[in-house]
């Protein structure tokens, strides 16, 4: 997948971002503004690493340990999200528009999807009174494409 594909609203994104900042009383600083642009323009899903290996080409003494606490204030604000079910290291996904993931098992690949009805599911009522429900999400698990491939291969083989 193209690393450009959340791009073209990234500038929308940075105002939404800046706003969240101002309402939960964060200052706007280098750091913060770094992490977030980073982060929305993977689509990889990435771990707080990954993110610093790249924040560090425009910052390039941010210490793991700065993007890692920036990249959970983003996750509090809702400015990002840690993307379920991918164990430690935990990852993360700026893109907050509707929509899906698929984890490969194997070669740990976050896929986005969207499909529409799982946008809005059902919480049963049971649970609405015993649980505050933070987020609700559809998330699949099992093979790509790619790691299908080989699979069916080395069976042939
Ligand atoms: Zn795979
Ligand atoms: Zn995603």
């Amino acid at each position: 997948m193209p690393e450009n594909q959340h791009n073209s609203s990234n500038d929308n994104k940075l105002v939404d971002f800046e706003k969240r900042c101002r309402q939960h009383g964060l200052k706007i600083t280098p750091q913060r503004v770094a992490v977030y642009k980073t982060l929305v323009g993977m689509d990889t899903h990435p771990t707080a690493e990954e993110v610093c290996q790249k924040v560090r080409d425009e910052i390039s003494n941010i210490s793991l340990d700065t993007v890692n606490r920036t990249l959970h204030t983003l996750s509090e604000i809702g400015a990002a999200f840690v993307v379920e079910g991918t164990g430690q290291p935990r990852r993360f996904d700026g893109g907050l528009e509707d929509h899906q993931h698929f984890l490969c098992m194997k070669c740990g690949k976050v896929i986005d999807f969207h499909h529409k009805p799982f946008d809005n599911i059902d919480i049963p009522d049971e649970l609405k009174g015993q649980f505050k429900i933070l987020r609700k999400t559809v998330y699949l698990e099992g093979l790509c494409g790619m790691c299908m491939h080989i699979e069916n291969k080395s069976i042939i083989e």
